[in-house]
């Protein structure tokens, strides 16, 4: 089978993708360190200039001091694709998590080295190695990294709205699985908050006057905790609970709770606040109390489209006649930009990023040689879809 030089060469660039990551997951980018945030983009804008013909602009976005990187490449091109990632990690510049160790030949230890700055290298790598192939012109692209992914997207949401419109198919670039899994679909998430409301008084007070707000809560709680029993698709976690004060002899006026709900279909979405309601109902019919759920979904589900099923297939081929180790795809629990897209309406693939584990703690680690043949995948793909080897569905 005759594969272009460029992608066939890339596992002999393993070193220098490696020192690369390095270099990326040593500069803090933590979604709230906008300085460490102005840096990294520097360098990304620095990095993805050097694509030839590329055309590099950082946007502003709203409600952050961050801004987003835009590569635009042959925006007339007749086919045109859409490639995400983010540069922010969920490590401050105050987190002890800081610097890359090499815990093997083969495993890097470090902040973002999987989520995601391996997928940018990912991205970078696969770009130039199919910038050197022969039908590139055939393909257009435009690259959005995005400041505040680990926050919820709030900034770039719009973007990703707005760059649905003019392309063909998405690629994200969030690590792929510990075992190399992609990712199909992925569920949508929310933040909600349960406020309860009662009465202070003297805990011993004659008649009883007080209203316990943290025993509402936790009755409600305990419910609300059981509704994935009834509701398969929907996960909910109490993340935090706060109520009460430091007198144990006071009746407690006030508590809370924030609450971490995912569904894996957008019908479900009313099905849990419908229940959730229905939960409140009858602590709120009784005399002194008020409970209230608040919040919403920041991310609609990601759903697993027609086009990703004929693109996932093309993937597999690439693998194979790469003669890389076999990998499926799966649905994730977690969001990504991939929710955002699909919700514009653009089918994507997701989890094309490096292997890896143990995202989001000090234990975060990427398997090194998958950063030179998660790029080999995306290279070959663009280079077949160029070539018109394999044409992408009409239908999203
Ligand atoms: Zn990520």
């Amino acid at each position: 089978m005759n594969l272009p030089s460029s992608i066939t060469a890339l596992p002999q660039r393993s070193d220098e993708l490696c020192d690369l990551l390095i270099r990326w997951s040593g500069q803090n980018s933590g979604s709230a360190n906008f300085a460490g945030l102005a840096a990294m983009l520097g360098q990304l804008q620095a990095a993805f200039a050097q694509l030839p013909g590329a055309q590099v602009e950082t946007v502003v976005l709203p409600d952050t001091f961050a801004k987003a990187l835009r590569v635009r490449m042959r925006p007339a091109a007749p086919i045109q694709l859409f490639l995400s990632g983010h540069y922010d990690t969920v490590y401050g510049a105050d987190d002890p998590f800081q610097r890359c160790t090499l815990l093997t030949s083969e495993k890097l230890r470090g902040p973002g080295v999987t989520d995601m700055k391996g997928g940018l290298v990912v991205m970078l790598a696969a770009l130039q190695a199919f910038e050197q192939t022969p039908q590139a012109a055939q393909i257009g692209y435009e690259v959005l990294l995005n400041p505040d992914e680990e926050i919820g997207s709030f900034g770039a949401g719009p973007l990703y709205v707005e760059a649905a419109s003019r392309h063909r198919f998405g690629l994200v670039f969030e690590p792929a699985r510990p075992n190399g899994d992609l990712v199909h679909s992925r569920k949508g998430t929310g933040n909600f908050t349960v406020t309860a409301r009662g009465r202070s008084a003297h805990a011993a007070a004659a008649n009883r006057p007080g209203r316990n707000a943290i025993a509402a809560l936790a009755e409600f709680l305990v419910a609300a905790n059981r509704l994935p029993e009834e509701l398969p698709g929907v996960l909910l976690n109490i993340g935090h609970i706060r109520g009460g004060g430091p007198a144990t002899n006071v009746v407690p006026d006030f508590a809370e709770a924030l609450l971490d709900l995912r569904i894996t279909h957008p019908g479900e979405r009313d099905a849990v606040l419908t229940q959730l309601r229905e939960l409140a109902a009858p602590i709120n019919a009784r005399e002194g109390y008020r409970l209230e759920v608040t919040g919403s979904f920041n991310r609609p589900p990601m759903e697993r489209s027609p086009a990703a099923e004929a693109v996932f297939a093309a993937w597999q081929q690439c693998g194979r006649d790469l003669g890389l180790a076999p990998f499926s795809w799966v649905h994730a629990g977690g969001g990504s930009d991939g929710n955002n897209l699909s919700a514009a309406g653009l089918a994507c693939l997701d989890g094309l990023g490096p292997i890896g584990d143990r995202l989001h703690s000090p234990e975060e680690w990427v398997h090194l040689p998958s950063l030179a043949t998660r790029a080999q995948l995306t290279a070959l793909f663009l280079h077949r879809l160029a070539a018109g080897v394999f044409v992408l569905p009409s239908q999203p």
